[in-house]
């Protein structure tokens, strides 16, 4: 059987709560329920889960992405902790060896961090997509994911965007471009 992995991307509450500051808004708390069950569901089967979370300093004049957003994620604020349940999910099982929370600072997952060494190690070859935001973090975490050879699933009722519109083309780019199952 084909070794998995579930990464969570960036499900936090500055992109998801009303008062996140770089928020999804509803659509990212409407997925809540369906994190939260994939991640149970991996716990439980002893399978390899992952979250991978936007991490920023404050007043980081050499990041790129302070051009482009107002300031989010910062390392130690509430904005950076995981949203809702999740958060206790994670807090319950943070000491599991199938459990890796680590910080990313670019919107892939796989930018600067460790994550392809430990996927490898593991002989993981199909990763799962969660969080957020559809056509930003999961997009470009798909994207590294389909050139360094992993076969991608896509859970659409547990990724979300702000854009309406950017998310259903995300979607049909993990499909078609990315062979990505989409279920
Ligand atoms: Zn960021």
């Amino acid at each position: 059987m084909v070794k998995r992995a579930l990464i969570n991307v960036d499900y936090t509450v500055d992109f998801v709560a009303d008062e996140g500051k770089l928020t999804c808004g509803k659509p990212g708390q409407a997925i809540e329920g369906k994190v939260i069950s994939l991640t149970k569901e991996f716990l439980k089967a002893g399978e390899y889960v992952v979250f991978a979370i936007d991490a920023h300093h404050e007043g980081d004049s050499y990041h790129p992405e302070s051009e482009l957003f107002p300031p989010h994620n910062i390392i130690g604020t509430k904005g950076q902790e995981l949203y809702g349940e999740l958060a206790e999910v994670y807090q319950s099982n943070r000491n599991a060896q199938n459990v890796y929370y680590f910080d990313k600072t670019r919107y892939s997952a796989f930018a600067g961090t460790d994550l392809e060494l430990k996927l490898r190690e593991r002989g993981i070859e199909e990763l799962h997509l969660v969080g957020v935001c559809t056509d930003i973090c999961v997009l470009h975490t798909a994207v590294d994911a389909y050139n360094k050879g992993f076969k991608i699933v896509v859970h659409k009722d547990a990724v979300a965007s702000f854009n309406a519109a950017g998310h259903d083309w995300a979607l049909g780019h993990f499909e078609n471009t990315l062979g990505a199952e989409v279920i």
